[in-house]
């Protein structure tokens, strides 16, 4: 374990080090979303513990230093350094996980391994006390204890126990460690260390504060850094670097959803229509401007078309399904065959290169710039900007009945940047607390992840209304 004194040198791919950053946000994306569960101690650790392997971060692999997972450890971590340097918000959130997976590793070292970590990271002596010493300051030891507020602070007991403790771990050889003065100077001040010939005799739960505050210190001193690196290579990385960097924070950090067109059923209109409280916020926002305005700008057009073509909807359905909406408005037929039946078409693969084009994924919306005129986009970024400031994001997550402190999280999380995560809180609150546990990474996906969730599939069959085909409506 080291605390990051420098950058890997080794050459790696463009691929391999965004693979290792993706990595790096998963692991932390889990350990703030254990926090934010209210996760603390042992549960905690087992967040940690059980992202850090899957996400391939070990630097360990069992007993054995492996090299892979030190590089990778290294090289995400400067990476997601570099990534959330620029922006206030990310640089806290960088600190505060990357803080918490330190203190998960430090805490799991034995007394040996922290004395090598303190050497190695510039503290100056550190060293393990030895038995015979301790037993002869023990009295000396036990009145530091006894005189320990912070210690005291710690535990739940009578006094008269207390005590006991207090002599019980005075005696304690690995409890203790030998630091250099000036090391622990504020320690001195407060009479909480022991000195003997120059030396510091600290609580071993002292020197995991000192560290930690250390190494806080250093997260900072490396994200200000970070702002200079930034700016020196932003040029000549424009076509690599910059842009993995740029939207990393915007990135989906779970599985990827491939689209064949297997996971979803035949969905007719009626179907649909009877559903769309399956559909993520950023769809029932889209969907609900085709009704009133019947009529999308072309990038809202062309979302909902993939978005509906992704959740079943076949290309005669969908056809029908445009054209009425569009008749409501000013189009005529003739209008509508004229200029948006191609499009359709076009997005089933039906006209021009004929390819079968995939569903927006969350990171195509979120990276979307909608005009004033548009409809698309990730409302969890677009209703969080700094004019919009979330009432309005609020105000939606309300009327779908979701209660005052769930919408208040979910409009802090998205303020923060976190718009996956602030939609599958989303799809929890409203599907019984339980989340996608590959995370949200298209509107398609969300939608066939409620029906499954919902089990309706096989209800919607007889709940759908038996209205005639509105085929025959429009022709
Ligand atoms: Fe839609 Fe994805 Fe944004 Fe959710 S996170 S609202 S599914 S774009």
């Amino acid at each position: 374990m080291d605390a990051y004194p420098r950058a890997p040198k080794e050459e790696q791919s463009i691929e391999a080090l965004e693979s290792c950053a993706i990595d790096r946000l998963r692991l932390l994306r889990a350990i703030e979303d254990g926090m934010s569960a209210g996760k603390r101690g042992n549960e905690l650790e087992d967040v940690i513990a059980k992202a850090e392997e899957e996400c391939e971060l070990r630097r360990t692999e069992g007993l054995m230093f492996s090299e892979r997972g030190a590089t990778r450890d290294a090289t995400s971590h400067f990476l997601l350094r570099l990534a959330s340097c620029r922006n206030a918000e990310h640089r806290k959130w960088f600190a505060t996980t990357e803080l918490e997976l330190f203190k998960f590793r430090f805490k799991r070292l034995d007394e040996g391994a922290k004395v090598d970590f303190l050497a190695n990271n510039g503290f100056k002596a550190c060293a393990l006390v030895a038995q015979k010493e301790c037993d002869e300051r023990a009295n000396d030891l036990r009145d530091i204890l006894l005189g320990d507020y912070d210690f005291k602070k710690t535990l739940d007991v009578t006094h008269q126990e207390y005590v006991r403790l207090c002599t019980e771990k005075a005696r304690d050889a690995k409890g203790w460690f030998k630091v250099e003065f000036e090391e622990v100077a504020s320690l001195v001040k407060a009479r909480r260390t022991y000195m003997i010939g120059g030396d510091a005799w600290v609580r071993r739960e002292s020197i995991d504060a000192l560290v930690f505050s250390r190494y806080r210190t250093s997260l900072h001193e490396g994200l200000a850094q970070g702002i200079h690196i930034f700016k020196k290579f932003e040029e000549s990385e424009a076509n690599r670097l910059t842009p993995l960097l740029k939207s990393l924070h915007q990135r989906n950090s779970g599985k990827t959803y491939v689209f064949d067109g297997s996971e979803a059923g035949v969905l007719s209109i009626p179907a649909m229509e009877a559903t769309t409280d399956s559909f993520p916020l950023c769809m029932r926002q889209l969907y609900k401007a085709f009704k009133t305005k019947h009529h999308l700008t072309h990038s809202g057009r062309r979302a909902l078309q993939l978005y509906l073509k992704g959740i079943g909807m076949q290309l005669a359905d969908a056809l029908v399904l445009w054209k009425t909406e569009f008749m409501k408005g000013d189009c005529s037929a003739e209008k509508f065959e004229k200029d948006y039946a191609y499009g359709i078409r076009h997005s089933y693969g039906k006209e021009g290169k004929r390819v079968n084009y995939t569903p927006h994924s969350c990171g195509q919306c979120i990276a979307s710039d909608p005009g004033v005129k548009d409809d698309h986009g990730c409302p969890f970024k677009n209703l969080t900007s700094n004019k919009e400031q979330g009432s309005k994001l609020d105000e939606l997550l309300r009327s779908m009945n979701i209660s005052v402190g769930d919408s208040q999280k979910i409009v802090e999380k998205a303020k923060n940047q976190h718009y996956q995560i602030a939609c599958n809180m989303t799809f929890a609150a409203v599907h019984k607390d339980i989340e996608i546990d590959a995370g949200v990474h298209s509107p398609h996906q969300y939608y066939l992840e409620s029906r499954n969730r919902k089990n309706l599939s096989s209800q919607v069959k007889t709940e759908v209304p038996a209205t005639p085909s509105p085929i025959a409506a429009v022709q």
